[in-house]
């Protein structure tokens, strides 16, 4: 195995892997890479208090909970997760209830992404492991060269002056999200993307008042989407579909409430189990997805939102961003344990494909839970959404394939 090590000065580190973004990608991978020996820092461009209160996904598939409890990284989502087997749509003022969790065997854990986040960085801070917060990463040199080197400004209250670093590395892991740096490092004649736009946006909402029911619900209305995601039992997130065009300030509080009796109505009646409580997040995303097909470039390798985002729907980027770093750190934990490359060598082409069969899922779930149709005849789209959501609550091969799929088994 080759030796670990460090060799740190103020300014200057020296590691084996330089992990940009201190989000699940990157902590997880840093932390099976400290697990295996292997030196790695973390740099992050926010202070530890905004990436650890920052509030995003809540739905860890049966396979990512499994592979974290594998590696002791589980300890707080045990204690305060909450288990999901069943969801709901309603259209038309139907309800359509799908136990997916007695068809696949498997449940969904319910635990906030910042709660993730705290709990991993915590783990890897406590065995030793460094992270740079507030060190934004500027510049990555040397891709393509022996070493490469990242060199971030310190932002710390505590540094007087903005100082640059330089952190020395045999390989770069771009875990910095969508719009981080190391994915614009790849030169544009060596990059490819593939992307789709939907159209639609999404009005995000966080609430602080408790699920009016404990499932997630997907309400297909005439006026569009409304979702509703458990998060705490004090918190909630909803989901209006709106134009992807529409600014927070057209809508406030009262037709925020008002679409989302209206749209989650049951048998013509709002939905009076929904009550109003303070919005503490509001912000319209757009539907899109976009998928980078070169997630290594030399000594660059992306994972997670860096190389690909995903709809919002079937609450699959987290997840996904997870796998894409386990897949990584045995990757590299081979290359180091028995200096063979192939793995490495085959990132992307050893990827991609998961990364599509799961885009493939988000787009047939938002094509469920949105009306598309583009030709005028909602009205045949909305029988087709019916006698969809008839399959799914039956027990065959379509519903069965929906509960694995929405689980992550
Ligand atoms: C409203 C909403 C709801 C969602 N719901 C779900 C869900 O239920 N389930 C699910 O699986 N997914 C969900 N997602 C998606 C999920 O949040 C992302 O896919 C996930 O955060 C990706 O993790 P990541 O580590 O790849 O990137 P990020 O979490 O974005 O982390 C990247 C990190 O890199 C840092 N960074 C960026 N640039 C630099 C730089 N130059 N230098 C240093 N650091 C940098 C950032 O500050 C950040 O901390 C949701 C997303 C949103 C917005």
């Amino acid at each position: 195995m080759v030796k670990c090590h460090s060799e740190n000065t103020d300014t200057y580190f020296r590691t084996q892997v330089g992990v940009v973004g201190a989000g699940p990608a990157g902590l997880v991978l840093a932390l099976l890479l400290q697990q295996a020996g292997i030196s790695c820092i973390v740099l992050e461009r926010h202070t530890r208090e905004y990436v650890e209160t920052r509030a995003r996904a809540g739905f860890l598939e049966h396979r990512i909970v499994e592979f974290l409890r594998r590696n002791g990284f589980a300890k707080g989502l045990d204690l305060h997760g909450v288990q999901h087997t069943t969801c709901e749509f309603r259209l038309e003022g139907r309800q359509y209830i799908v136990p997916y969790g007695e068809m696949s065997g498997c449940a969904h854990t319910v635990y906030p992404q910042q709660f993730v986040v705290s709990d991993l960085i915590e783990l890897f801070m406590t065995r030793g492991g460094t992270i740079l917060f507030s060190h934004p990463v500027v510049k990555i040199e040397g891709l393509k060269d022996d070493k490469a080197v990242i060199h971030c400004q310190s932002q710390s209250l505590l540094e007087h002056s903005a100082a640059e670093k330089q952190v020395e590395c045999d390989f770069v892991a771009g875990c910095d999200g969508f719009h981080g740096i190391t994915r614009a490092s790849i030169p544009s004649d060596h990059f490819s993307t593939v992307t789709r736009q939907y159209g639609i946006g999404w009005l995000a909402l966080l609430a602080e008042v408790p699920a009016s029911t404990e499932r997630v619900i997907y309400a297909l209305h005439e006026s569009g989407f409304a979702g509703q995601m458990p998060r705490t039992p004090q918190v909630t997130r909803y989901y209006l579909e709106c134009s992807p065009l529409d600014k927070q300030s057209d809508w406030p509080e009262e037709r925020i409430w008002s679409e989302l009796r209206k749209r989650m109505a049951v048998d013509g009646q709002g939905d009076d189990e929904q009550i109003p409580g303070k919005i503490i997040e509001r912000r319209v995303l757009e539907m899109r997805s976009v998928v980078t097909e070169t997630m290594q470039y030399g000594k660059l390798f992306l994972a997670g939102d860096a190389a690909h985002i995903i709809t919002p729907v079937g609450a699959k980027g987290m997840n996904l961003a997870i796998a894409d770093s386990e897949f990584l750190a045995e990757a590299f934990i081979t290359y180091y344990r028995e200096g063979d490359g192939t793995q490495l060598s085959k990132y992307t082409e050893m990827r991609l494909p998961h990364v599509w069969q799961t885009i493939e899922f988000s787009d047939w779930m938002l094509r469920l839970i949105h009306n598309l149709d583009e030709s005028g005849n909602r009205t045949f789209s909305d029988r087709l959404r019916r006698a969809r959501l008839e399959r799914l609550c039956g027990q065959g091969d379509y519903a069965q394939s929906f509960a694995v799929n929405y689980v992550g088994k």
